[in-house]
């Protein structure tokens, strides 16, 4: 069965093509700057060159469109018609407290969608004309929501409501929702596995950190915490957000003049690694920075590594222990150091490093790092968002 994966955001859109159930990638791509100038589109199959065409990409259907053409076509193309794929699987940033599970979209599942845009404003609209333009470019084909937020809908009502009026849940649905979800399912369902454990059995602290970052307790299988919150701003420090900081910083600036638009650009896109580091948002960056002394390099990976320990104890307490700490993402499956130094002085809590397998593992390998006796074990495993959306959307879409 092959299966499309689509991934869209604001001015982007990714794809991927499988073969279902076995996982194989035919084909996968990029498009971007859709709507805006510098429209490119970027092709690839295994093992053959990359194709790119600079093209005017008007919106996220225009986009689709081309996916769909080389998909098809006779040189570049991996299948012969349209109608070989048999379901589109979306991942969706937000599903709401609706939404709790992949689903098959109708148009119920799109109303609901619109009508959570306001707590959901960058990443909602683009997946909602994502969604509608595959129903215009392919009809009839079964499509299927994978939800960032649904993985993390087992949170307990003590980890979800924030300590604010209540009516604010009721009417305004302010509360932790978590994100990342479909990676830190991933990722702790492939530890289980790669154990030979089940996960009902495991205490798990997921690490997913890249651009964005965040970090979720699973206990048994369940999400019980989770640090984003009730949006992706939440939590640990990351390449341009701030992630926690005292409420009172933005009314304070407020009432020195700046807008709220400024202080939601401040601390969204200018705050976290960039913000602290005054170099750039990009983790290998600020690495170089601080090997080459840079003071605060070395501050924004401090406040980074500090963050990380704070919250991995933190859960460890919230789940009454722990037996398995999983790195992922671009910064948990390639920054060695941050390993190394994240997991330094936590032998109290049972965790501690094979350095030396920590430093020489392959890359792109699900491996156990910790070191021989540690009652916790410690694994890097990288994620694959997009074949567990596939995944989901086989299921469903059958
Ligand atoms: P996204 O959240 O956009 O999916 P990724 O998971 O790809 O991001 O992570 C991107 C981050 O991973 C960047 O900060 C990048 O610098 C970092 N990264 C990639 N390789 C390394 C490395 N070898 N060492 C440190 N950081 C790395």
């Amino acid at each position: 069965m092959k299966v499309l994966v689509i991934n869209a955001g604001s001015s982007s859109l990714k794809y991927q093509l499988f073969e279902m159930p076995e996982g194989k990638v035919l084909a996968k791509g990029l498009c971007e700057c859709i709507g805006i100038e510098g429209g490119t589109v970027t092709h690839k199959r295994p093992g053959k060159d990359d194709y790119k065409i600079q093209t005017p990409l008007d919106n996220h259907e225009a986009a689709l469109g081309w996916v769909l053409k080389l998909l098809t076509d006779a040189e570049l193309g991996v299948i012969a018609d349209i109608s070989e794929i048999e379901a589109v699987g979306h991942r969706i940033a937000h599903g709401g407290e609706k939404l709790r599970e992949s689903c098959l979209i109708d148009d119920e599942v799109i109303n609901y969608l619109e009508s959570i845009v306001p707590i959901n404003p960058l990443h909602g609209p683009p997946a909602i004309a994502g969604m509608r333009g595959c129903r215009n470019l392919m009809a009839g084909v079964p499509m299927v929501g994978v939800f960032d937020t649904s993985f993390h809908s087992t949170m307990p009502e003590k980890a979800y409501i924030y300590p604010i009026p209540y009516e604010l849940y009721e009417q305004k649905s302010i509360r932790r929702y978590g994100f990342h979800g479909t990676s830190h399912r991933y990722v702790a369902h492939k530890v289980a596995e790669c154990m030979g454990k089940d996960i009902k059995d495991l205490k798990i602290i997921t690490c997913h950190l890249g651009n964005g970052s965040s970090i979720t307790a699973i206990d048994g299988g369940k999400v019980v915490d989770t640090t984003m919150g009730f949006t992706p701003q939440e939590g640990i420090l990351m390449g341009t957000r701030s992630g926690s900081v005292d409420p009172t910083i933005v009314t304070y600036l407020q009432s020195q003049g700046m807008t709220a638009d400024e202080v939601e650009k401040m601390l969204n896109k200018q705050s976290g690694l960039l913000g602290v580091s005054g170099k750039s948002s990009d983790a290998r960056v600020v690495c170089d920075a601080a090997a080459a002394g840079d003071k605060r390099a070395q501050l924004a990976l401090q406040i980074l590594y500090y963050g990380i320990k704070k919250y991995i104890g933190a859960f460890t307490a919230a789940m009454n222990g722990l037996d398995v700490l999983v790195f992922t993402a671009g910064i948990g499956e390639n920054d060695r150091d941050l390993r190394a130094i994240v997991c330094r002085d936590m032998d109290y809590l049972g965790i501690a490093l094979d350095e030396e397998v920590n430093k020489t593992v392959a890359r792109g390998t699900n491996a156990d790092l910790s070191a021989a006796g540690a009652r916790v074990r410690t694994w890097v495993i990288p994620t694959d968002e997009e074949y567990m959306i596939a995944q989901d959307t086989a299921r469903l879409a059958k």
